[in-house]
């Protein structure tokens, strides 16, 4: 056995916090760093600030590489580069709460009440020639306010829905179910990332808002993009099973709204005649 020389042993450290014997700046048994904790005022200031940085960097570099090299990005991260990339989960939530908080602040600028909504509904649909039914534009307007108000709930209802879709488009590739959930997470992150800009100016209450048929393409192409440099196949395959991967995820969604609808409606009857059995 090789007895550690004076110039190791006086490297090596015991951990804080597990008390594992080890040398370098952090412990390999539980991650703890060796070096002094600083506990003044500067010394937490300075850490968090450095954290907050380093996040900031960080989901910075993973869009730029997300935009440009999409399919180096998210192998790299499949395959184990879990500290060179943002987490894509967390990359994911990052997004959406940014989203909504635009869309929020959006809202308490030019704020809408569901009257004011229907009014809109209704000039449009009158220009259009449209005939409508009062009831159904409240029910719509009372819908496209609340998605307003709960943007990243939206957002993560669909991204089991979106994973799904991928997955099943491209079962042949041999990608799981939970690595399309993150392939989905940085795809969706990625657009919801570049949308953000345009987010305070989008009105989404307007039923012929023009930020729909431009962020619509743009959902299809990135994806396209994505698609190709992913799973190396030609531009054209790439948009024709971007379009596709959008129909289904919309179909399955719809078939689970529908079976969640009824689910409920089968629930509130069963209730009122238990309750109306039992007097
Ligand atoms: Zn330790």
């Amino acid at each position: 056995m090789q007895t550690p020389t004076t110039e190791t042993t006086s490297l090596l450290h015991t951990c804080r916090n597990c008390e594992n014997t080890f040398n370098g700046s952090y412990c390999n048994q539980c991650g703890q760093e060796s070096a002094d904790p600083d506990h003044t005022l500067r010394g937490i200031l300075a850490r968090l600030l450095g954290e907050f940085f380093h996040d900031v960097k960080m989901f910075l570099f993973t869009s730029l590489e997300l935009l440009l090299r999409p399919g180096k990005t998210i192998s790299g991260y499949l395959s184990g580069k879990h500290k060179t990339y943002y987490n894509a989960f967390n990359y994911f939530l990052v997004a959406g709460s940014l989203a909504t908080v635009l869309t929020l602040w959006r809202s308490q600028v030019h704020p809408e009440t569901i009257q004011e909504t229907v009014k809109m509904y209704e000039q449009t649909y009158q220009q259009m020639g449209v005939t409508y039914n009062k009831s159904t534009l409240e029910f719509l307007a009372k819908y496209v306010l609340w998605i307003q108000e709960n943007y990243n709930v939206i957002l993560l209802l669909t991204l089991p829905f979106l994973a799904l879709a991928t997955w099943l488009i491209f079962r042949k590739r041999g990608y799981n179910y939970g690595e399309h959930l993150l392939i989905n997470c940085y795809t969706y992150g990625l657009f919801t990332v570049l949308s953000l800009p345009a987010l305070p100016f989008m009105d989404t209450t307007r039923p012929d808002s023009p930020a729909l048929f431009i962020t619509f393409p743009l959902v299809l192409l990135y994806y396209a993009w994505t698609f190709r440099d992913f799973f190396r196949i030609s531009w054209g395959k790439a948009i024709f099973r971007s379009v596709l991967s959008q129909a289904l995820y919309f179909v399955v969604f719809m078939v689970f709204v529908a079976i969640a609808t009824l689910l409920a409606i089968l629930c509130i009857i069963l209730y009122f005649s238990v309750r109306k059995a039992l007097g």
